[in-house]
């Protein structure tokens, strides 16, 4: 029986339990990634760097921290490992975009003295239940103390769209990120989610009620259960096939899988 659980997997579970098999259950090796990924990572990086540095009373120039991502793209980007699904655009596109977002965020931010980091990518590991059956990790951007006191969990978004607020008032993922939090570190005050969406340089914010942070520990434990009690794992064809690192083995593209 699988016993830990990410926002990505069980969002993964939603979107295809097909994909969710391969890559929890059987785990199977991939050997490439998408561009989105790949730049995803490179900006993640030179923005915990960015902070570290900050920690440390130094502030470095947008042009380092733009070298810096240019410098970390170029080094680790392999053609035969990263994909480019969409047609429409190359890679100098997803470099620049890549950019464009860490240039927006250092000039809203900068010279980023407006709050306290507590922790930058940092792992979070808990449980939702006192029986420790329904455990659930992941990765932290960032944890704040703001100015007014209130604890705040960050995420860095590399993608263009922006939800609306409904969906950010029932986002998974920093809503499991605040229940971790509130348990591991006894928070007991507010604590607010806030999303950054670096390319089109916009703030999201979010806050919780004790009811909605309960509903959510009881959809995500059904949810769960659902994965756990799965048998099928039945295939779900959308866009998103298009950028599936499984496609070779998945029956509805010809696998056997
Ligand atoms: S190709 Fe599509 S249907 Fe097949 S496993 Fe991947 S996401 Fe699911």
């Amino acid at each position: 029986m699988q016993k830990t659980f990410s926002p990505s997997s069980l969002g993964c579970f939603e979107r295809c339990p097909k994909q969710y098999h391969f890559r929890y259950v059987l785990k199977l090796p991939v050997e490439t990634e998408t561009i989105e990924a790949f730049v995803g990572k490179r900006v993640h990086e030179v923005l915990e760097r960015l902070y570290r540095f900050v920690g440390r009373g130094m502030v470095p120039s947008l042009n380092k921290v733009l070298q810096r991502y240019r410098q970390s793209f170029d080094d680790r980007f392999d053609p035969e490992r990263t994909r480019i699904v969409r047609d429409d655009a190359g890679l100098d596109f997803y470099r620049d975009n890549g950019a464009r977002g860490l240039e927006n965020y250092y000039r809203r931010f900068y010279p980023f003295d407006a709050d306290e980091t507590l922790g930058l990518e940092k792992p979070i590991h808990f449980t939702l239940d006192d029986a420790e059956q329904y455990t659930v990790r992941g990765v932290i951007d960032r944890i704040v103390r703001s100015r007014d006191g209130v604890l705040e969990i960050h995420d860095f978004k590399t993608g263009r769209r922006i939800p609306r607020q409904k969906e950010l008032d029932n986002d998974r993922q920093l809503g499991l990120y605040e229940l971790g939090l509130r348990k591991l570190w006894r928070e007991e005050g507010v604590v607010r989610l806030v999303w950054h969406y670096l390319l089109p340089d916009k703030m999201r914010s979010s806050l919780r009620t004790p009811e909605q942070r309960e509903a959510l520990r009881n959809d995500t434990t059904l949810h769960i259960d659902r994965i756990r009690n799965e048998s099928d794992w039945t295939p779900r064809k959308s866009q998103l096939c298009r950028w599936c690192e499984y496609r070779a083995h998945c029956p509805l593209f010809g696998g056997d899988g």
